[in-house]
């Protein structure tokens, strides 16, 4: 028999459950005891779907109020002393304090779902995905101890419906690993000793408990690990073995390479692998396997949407099954808390690209058939193979997905198309002469405050209650109203201010060919937010020019230079549910001449400045540093080539934010954006010095004015932050702008904040 299990479950629930019931309880409208109710009814719920897809066990420890880092600090007894708790604050009011911060502290979010809130917990993202963690903070002083019975409640909880539970714990080293050190030359490692024997005492608790498996997630061992972590794995491990609880050593998002031998030494027994992201390590962890481990196999892609294909994951079943014969585990290839959660939710998709989907729920079911047909043959899961072959045959065939013509265009594109027509300096010259602009120029980073009023035209035209000439009425409403704002504000270099935009991936999206949008298929992003990622399902192409309307209407209200507003192709790659049957970079070079056509037909339409975002781009690097210049080699080319149809005469920008530039500053620069816009307020500068060492040759943009917090910047503050700026980038090439796009903050403090940032301009112009 084979036996299956997942990693995780996605908690948030089908229609968001989870999500709703935190906000009510974070505004007070309904009580603890209701929250918890929900929680345990989604717990039960999600059992019950791993029971009726014939998981051999549930899994226990996959569920969090906002985080399960945050559960770990809090089970493990290491909450930061900083907040201040005392033996009256309860387990739940803790978690959100240190989830959320102090409520009188504001926070706000933009790029992808970041926030901030200077008392919360940082918050980072979990490996290469989109979900965002806590980061447990460390000092030399701090303490471990078992501190919570939430994890053993669950336990029990899961046991009293009758299911076999497996625990899920984040094992000791990735807790470690993805905390922070608060004190310089500290090293978090040094803590490893204090922290394990409560893994030891946690262990014990489950075992009493009669769990038998453990599942003690180390994805770290799929990084590039400094000598020292790999070292402590050994003896962490050997520690952990004598609790005599069954350990499944979960490792995913990428293959282990030089820590493989290291994992298949640990004394755990069993180990997973992902076999989705790095299938060719399928057969070496096989043929390694020491006789007395138990090998569960990630054959299930857990990062992405698309229904697997039963066949190539039963032939992998079937050759390790050879081999190993009942030591073979079957999994997805990580937690599903990265995919949503069930497609029966998606009412009004079409028939045929619903065929070729599956979220967590038909990934479950996925798992069983597989196992169905492993124990009893093909035929006894017939249907759901039928269903996977006509899925990837209609893939393969169909027009929707396949266009030539782009893939021709691809084919045929020059070497060169990713190159602009002269080289910096002399589109520097030429742009000079032809904008005038002062030294210091002043500009924005794309978007002004989305209203309220903006959000209820939006949402009334997406019901049928506003005619689409009444919405584009109301939007140009607010684009005239936006652009005087900064003419009044002296501003240099304008920007109509995205009040069409509801966010800038789906934006473009939904506008281009090989896009679709999903009703439901939320994901996680951190705490109750949540993402719905466009799905790319086909070969991109543009039908038609998709905000040049609007940057037209915008420059004909001014007479000064108006920045055409996009959004890059590696941003709305990484963004999105990228088609898995050819490579990122293919479908990320279709994006960029989509792009580019955009880019051109700005141009012809008298914009003389386009602003291409690429916020994601250091996000998009993969793992290993192995992988980086392949990487790095396709994403600026992809960007180069939607940057570089236009003449020497436009001025191309790009913006970035929440970057630590210091390991790709020559990729960035290679990228040969005339100007660069990031964000450095918050860091006070910092950043800079990179550009500085680096004799950065463009012109840039560092922010002065920190969009997160709603705090209006004095001119001292940001004359200072200029003048250290020019310390380290000659003065000619500097811009005055804010750290992001201002969408999220309110008119009043925008405009103050403004005013002073053109005041700062002056200053230094003086
Ligand atoms: N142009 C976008 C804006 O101003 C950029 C957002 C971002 O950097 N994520 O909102
Ligand atoms: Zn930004």
């Amino acid at each position: 028999m084979t036996t299956i299990h997942t990693l995780g479950f996605p908690r948030i629930g089908k229609h968001r459950e989870l999500k709703f019931a935190l906000e009510k309880f974070w505004h007070g409208e309904i009580d603890a005891a209701t929250l918890e109710k929900t929680a345990s009814d989604l717990r039960a719920l999600h059992w019950q779907i791993q029971r009726d897809a014939g998981l051999d066990f549930v899994t226990v420890g996959d569920f969090a109020f906002y985080d399960q880092t945050l559960n770990h600090i809090q089970l493990l007894g290491c909450e930061p002393a900083r907040f201040g708790f005392d033996a009256n604050t309860n387990e739940l009011d803790r978690h959100f304090t240190m989830a959320r911060g102090i409520a009188s502290e504001a926070t706000t979010t933009c790029c992808g779902g970041h926030a901030h809130g200077s008392a919360a917990l940082e918050m980072t993202k979990w490996f290469d995905t989109n979900y965002h963690y806590l980061v447990p903070e460390f000092t030399a002083s701090t303490n471990f101890s078992l501190s919570s019975d939430r994890l053993f409640n669950q336990v029990q909880e899961a046991q009293a419906l009758g299911h076999t539970v497996k625990a899920a714990l984040i094992g000791p080293l990735t807790f470690l690993y993805l905390g922070k050190e608060k004190i310089e030359g500290f090293n978090r490692l040094s803590l490893l000793d204090k922290l394990l024997p409560v893994y030891a005492d946690v262990l014990a608790r489950l075992k009493a408990l009669n769990v038998e498996w453990v599942q003690i997630d180390e994805p770290i061992l799929a990084l590039d690990l400094p000598a020292e972590w790999k070292a402590a794995f050994t003896p962490a491990y050997n520690k952990l073995s004598a609790s005599g609880t069954k350990l499944m050593l979960a490792t995913y998002f990428g293959a282990l390479l030089d820590n493989q031998e290291l994992a298949l030494s640990l004394p755990t027994a069993g180990l997973h692998i992902d076999g989705v992201r790095a299938p060719e390590q399928v057969a070496g962890v096989i043929n390694a396997l020491p006789a007395d481990k138990i090998l569960s196999l990630g054959l299930i892609d857990g990062r992405n949407i698309w229904r697997a294909n039963l066949d190539t994951v039963l032939a992998t079943a079937n050759e390790a099954r050879a081999k190993l014969a009942d030591r073979v585990w079957l999994a997805p290839s990580c937690s599903l808390q990265h995919v949503p959660v069930d497609l029966s939710t998606e009412t009004k998709m079409d028939a045929e690209l619903r065929s070729w989907l599956a979220y967590a729920v038909q990934k479950l079911n996925e798992l069983g058939a597989v196992k169905t047909a492993l124990d009893h043959g093909v035929a006894a899961a017939q249907a759901a193979f039928d269903e996977s072959r006509a899925a990837a045959s209609s893939r393969a065939s169909s027009p929707r997905v396949h266009n030539p013509a782009v893939k021709q265009r691809l084919a045929d594109l020059p070497a060169d198309a990713d190159q602009r027509a002269s080289e910096f300096k002399t589109r520097q010259s030429i742009q000079r002469n032809r904008f005038n602009l002062p030294a210091f120029p002043t500009t924005t980073i794309g978007s002004f405050p989305q209203t309220k009023e903006i959000r209820a035209a939006r949402a009334a035209f997406k019901r049928g209650e506003l005619s689409a000439d009444d919405y584009v009425a109301a939007m140009k409403r607010e684009i005239a109203h936006a652009v005087q704002k900064q003419v009044d504000l002296g501003i240099d270099v304008l920007v109509h201010g995205e009040a069409e935009r509801n966010d800038m991936v789906e934006y473009f999206g939904e506008q281009l060919d090989g896009f679709a949008f999903s009703q439901n298929g939320w994901v996680q992003s951190y705490g109750s937010r949540c993402v719905k990622p466009p799905i790319i399902f086909g070969d991109v192409s543009r039908p038609h020019p998709m905000t040049v309307e609007w940057a037209q209407y915008a420059q004909s209200l001014t007479s000064l230079p108006m920045k055409g507003m996009l959004t890059g192709p590696v941003t709305i790659l990484q963004w999105s549910f990228v088609r898995n049957d050819q490579p990122r970079s293919e479908t990320c070079l279709q994006i960029a001449l989509a792009i580019r056509d955009e880019v051109v037909d700005l141009e012809k339409a008298g914009i003389g400045i386009i602003q291409i975002d690429e916020p994601a781009i250091r996000e998009g690097l993969p793992l290993r540093r192995g992988d980086w210049d392949a990487y790095l080699d396709w994403a600026g080319r992809a960007f180069r080539i939607s940057a570089s149809g236009v003449e020497d005469q436009t001025q191309i920008h790009t913006h970035m934010c929440y970057s630590e530039f210091n390991d790709i500053l020559p990729a960035i620069a290679a990228l040969d954006a005339d100007a660069i816009t990031i964000e450095t307020s918050r860091s006070d500068m910092e950043l800079l010095t990179a550009f500085g060492n680096f004799n950065y040759p463009n012109e840039i943009g560092p922010g002065v004015y920190d969009i997160h917090s709603p705090n209006v910047p004095t001119v001292d503050e940001m004359v200072r932050l200029l003048k250290k700026a020019a310390e380290v980038i000659p003065a000619e090439n500097l811009w005055v702008n804010p750290d992001c796009g201002l969408k999220t903050r309110g008119w009043t403090e925008t405009e103050a904040a403004l005013a002073n940032m053109v005041a700062a301009a002056k200053v230094l112009r003086g």
